[in-house]
């Protein structure tokens, strides 16, 4: 998501008359846009600022502004402590960032804007497609109501807030029209889509309309929150021939006892109930997920809980982070912290068994023909080509320039940790 406010915030710098430049030392306007899930993320944007202060001392006349959950999260506080910043824009306010630029510039002051608005302006920006890519991202909603209690993006980026479906249809034609095959409809919890405007639309609603869009071939979706993840959903995997056979659908633990705690609204059970019903109605279909571990009180049966999980259901991949506290969320309050060193220990054992499990899974692919849609050359190999499965596997295979954008059959020959090899079927 964060990767799209960014293309947002490039194509409105250069609808104003700025270009981009491969190197930082070249530029008169530097933004970070930046995250502020775990605390990790947040560290790595104060280094970097560091190290722009040398920059600012060479050029005086240079703006630096900073963007997204962590600047939301910080406003005026950022200016005090990195005072070499001119520029605090939050979630809301990416729409206003060339007139925020143009007022630094007449004032030589520090502006902070932090308000959050009704409508987020920025997400009918549409960003500017790369020479040739055939895949694109298309923001279908804003902000969430969850309230996981670990999480701040729901403090971060306000209430949940959905696009209207003739926009987001609007905007998925012209993509089309400009030669994208595939789009990832965006949003924090996909499954509640139009709930906020009450219009009568749902999310599978909204996949068949993409579904009739000419020129698009295949519709992916993140994320997807499991309370949610109604029939009328599973039923579209059947329906839909366009859906590819992948759900991103976070899990956090196995443990019921902490999902209370976390506020996630549903159980082990349920969870697995989902995921037999998507294996019956979609037999190929991969699955990923995230887990957290440490959250305070995770207790070591918790965590066998989770272990077992990853055992009985076999994700295809696995995003899996240590617990990270975040200010004003309702777990920072809890008590009975897990220690760093345990919860280090936790993460090696989930990450070395999903390492395994994805293995495995994509050895089980070897045999198959997979359609794949070629995205561009491979970056292991200018004689190879890259696409990805259906299934969001990435292949790589013997293939030049022409044949980007077109989907082909190939035949999968071996499997890695993180990508597969096939060759096309006519070809040794
Ligand atoms: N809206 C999505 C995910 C948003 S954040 C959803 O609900 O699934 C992406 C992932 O970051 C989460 O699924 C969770 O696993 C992780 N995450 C969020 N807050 C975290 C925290 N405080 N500490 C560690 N991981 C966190
Ligand atoms: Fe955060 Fe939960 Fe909302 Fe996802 S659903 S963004 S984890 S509060």
């Amino acid at each position: 998501m964060n990767v799209h406010d960014s293309e947002k915030i490039a194509a409105l710098m250069e609808k104003s008359g700025y270009a981009s430049v491969d190197d930082v030392g070249k530029a008169d306007l530097i933004i970070i846009n930046t995250c502020s899930i775990r605390e990790k993320a947040a560290q790595k944007v104060y280094s970097q600022l560091g190290r722009l202060k040398e920059f600012k001392k060479r050029k005086p006349k240079l703006i630096i502004g900073v963007g997204g959950c962590l600047a939301q999260q910080w406003g005026v506080k950022f200016i005090e402590r990195v005072p070499h910043l001119d520029l605090v824009f939050g979630t809301h306010n990416i729409h206003s960032l060339p007139d925020l630029i143009t007022t630094v510039e007449k004032t030589r002051a520090p502006v902070v804007r932090t308000d959050f608005h009704e409508r987020v302006k920025s997400l009918g920006i549409l960003a500017p497609i790369q020479n040739g890519k055939v895949t694109a991202y298309v923001t279908i909603m804003q902000g969430c109501n969850n309230f996981c209690s670990y999480c701040v993006v729901p403090h971060l980026r306000g209430e949940e807030e959905s696009r209207s479906l003739p926009e987001i249809v609007m905007e998925v034609e012209v993509l089309a029209s400009r030669g994208v095959k595939e789009v990832t409809l965006l949003g924090q919890n996909v499954n509640s889509y139009g709930k906020s405007i009450g219009n009568g639309h749902d999310f599978a609603d909204l996949l068949h309309e993409i579904g009739s869009i000419r020129g698009i071939e295949r519709i992916r979706f993140t994320t997807s929150h499991p309370k949610d993840l109604s029939d009328g959903l599973l039923r579209c995997f059947s329906e839909l021939d366009k859906l590819c056979e992948h759900i991103h659908l976070p899990v956090q633990t196995g443990s019921d006892r902490v999902l209370k705690m976390m506020n996630r609204c549903y159980t082990n059970a349920d969870y697995c109930e989902r995921v037999d019903k998507l294996r019956s109605i979609c037999p190929g279909i991969s699955i990923t997920s995230d887990i957290i571990v440490g959250f305070p009180g995770e207790a070591e049966g918790d965590f066998q809980a989770t272990i077992d999980m990853m055992g009985k259901i076999r994700f295809d991949n696995l995003f899996s982070f240590k617990y990270s506290e975040r200010d004003g969320t309702a777990a920072a309050d809890l008590g009975d912290k897990v220690s760093e060193s345990v919860k280090n220990d936790r993460l090696r054992i989930v990450q070395a068994l999903q390492e395994k499990y994805t293995l495995e899974r994509n050895e089980a692919m070897i045999g198959n023909k997979e359609e794949i849609l070629v995205e561009e050359i491979s970056r292991n190999s200018k004689e190879d080509v890259a696409g990805r499965t259906r299934t969001n596997k990435i292949v790589n295979f013997r293939g030049g320039l022409e044949m980007i954008g077109k989907t082909v059959s190939v035949l999968i020959t071996d499997a890695y940790q993180h990508s597969l090899r096939g060759r096309l079927p006519n070809v040794n």
